[in-house]
């Protein structure tokens, strides 16, 4: 929803207490910096088996077939097959030569995360995925449909280690670093279940995880997804959300693709922003500011700025003015999503009077401003909800 309007402003209210914490002690320590966290499962999680076929570009599979005396052509054929006419059984790809239809399931797996759980929403917008992987992990994945076309909201690791104190996934803890394997296995599960395979499909990291805290991996998948052999997605249509990993936003400009990049900010200064994500206290607002900008500057891609709506805490006329502020600083659009409960957390959503009058109070000072009502709210599939467990 773009929601702009003129508004007379009033006086700036004096500094409002500090964010309270309701019922919740505050997270003591920031998150360590250390990227990637945790190691990897091995290809097939110790078992001797082939690489899967998912995590693999294609000149790697060109490789493959070649060491196994197979024509390089072959692996085009094989990607044709499984990302456009969602073929995966090699028996049934016509084209091949018999010895490479009876042999291609020793050179590449073709399984990807197991289904345990479907949810669709009443209205058949939005189906939540629980996915398990080859080691037990599970991790969510979204598939929403609107007049907009198709989003795939996808996760990054299974949990996080972020402690953002009011986010599902941040009280899980990290469990691990997904594979680009499991990344791009996520999506085609979903094309396969839900057959919403329209050509500008929208693809967001937005699931569990924070996907700059897997950099390797995760650019690893966004290149094969993006490969003109494979899915095709293009750059434009990819956002990456980030907490405000500074070092790895800065590397993420120079990687020559133009992602979407979308910041979780939550709150303009750092005192408050501290209390609700602690990596705030390793970096601070301006460093963000100034990798953002950067990022802007490098890919040409203004910067969406989300900021979740939580009542009594981020939500009064400053916050909205020193958004604002913040937002003119650099090339940004403005993403409001108004809080998702989290079941056995204390915080709360800001009625809808509140959330008018927030965009109120911002839309006329903001270069734009969107208000996201998730959708997938009934499934548990909504921002912020995926890790969820009812308490
Ligand atoms: N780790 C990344 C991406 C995943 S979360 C990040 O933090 O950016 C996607 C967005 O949903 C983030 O802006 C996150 O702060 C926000 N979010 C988390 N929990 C939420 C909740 N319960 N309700 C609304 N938004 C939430
Ligand atoms: Fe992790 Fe993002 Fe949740 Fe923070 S909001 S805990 S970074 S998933």
């Amino acid at each position: 929803m773009e929601t702009l309007g003129e508004t007379t402003p009033g006086p700036i209210p004096a500094d409002p207490p500090p964010a309270p914490a309701p019922g919740r002690p505050e997270a003591s320590e920031p998150p360590p910096d250390a990227p990637e966290p945790t190691p990897l499962p091995g290809p097939r999680s110790g078992q001797a088996g082939p690489p899967s076929f998912y995590g693999l570009f294609p000149a790697e599979l060109e490789d493959l077939l070649e060491a196994r005396g197979h024509e390089r052509f072959r692996a085009r054929q094989i990607l044709d097959w499984v990302y456009h006419k969602r073929i995966r059984e090699p028996a049934l790809m016509a084209n091949l030569s018999r010895a490479l239809k009876d042999e291609l399931s020793t050179i590449v797996s073709f399984d990807l995360p197991e289904t345990a759980e479907i949810r669709v929403s009443p209205g058949n917008d939005a189906v939540k995925f629980v996915l398990r992987l080859i080691d037990g992990s599970r991790i969510e994945s979204v598939a929403m449909r609107s007049r907009r076309g198709v989003t795939l909201c996808v996760s990054s690791q299974a949990g996080c280690g972020m402690g953002c104190v009011f986010c599902a996934t941040g009280q899980m803890g990290l469990v691990r670093n997904l594979r680009a394997e499991e990344i791009v296995g996520q999506i085609e599960r979903m094309l396969d279940a839900t057959g919403w395979q329209d050509p500008g499909f929208h693809l967001v990291f937005m699931g569990m995880g924070e996907p700059l805290a897997n950099y390797a991996q995760v650019l690893r998948a966004i290149r094969i997804l993006h490969d003109p052999a494979g899915l095709s997605i293009g750059a434009r249509r990819i956002t990456v959300s980030t907490v405000g990993l500074v070092p790895q936003i800065e590397k993420l400009a120079r990687e020559g693709l133009p992602l979407g990049l979308a910041i979780s900010l939550h709150a303009s200064t750092d005192e408050k922003r501290g209390q609700i994500v602690p990596l705030n206290r390793r970096y601070s607002l301006d460093s963000i500011l100034n990798a953002a900008r950067d990022y802007a500057e490098t890919t040409g891609r203004r910067v969406t700025l989300e900021y979740t709506l939580l009542s009594g805490v981020n939500d009064t006329r400053e916050d909205a003015y020193g958004l604002a502020a913040w937002a003119r600083r650099l090339p940004s659009k403005i993403n409001l999503i108004p809080y998702n409960p989290v079941p056995g957390l204390p915080w709360k959503r800001p009625d809808e009077e509140s959330v008018n009058r927030f965009v109120e109070w911002l839309a006329p000072r903001a270069p734009s401003v969107t208000v996201r009502w998730s959708q997938g709210g009934e499934i548990g599939a909504a921002c912020g909800q995926l890790g969820a467990r009812p308490s």
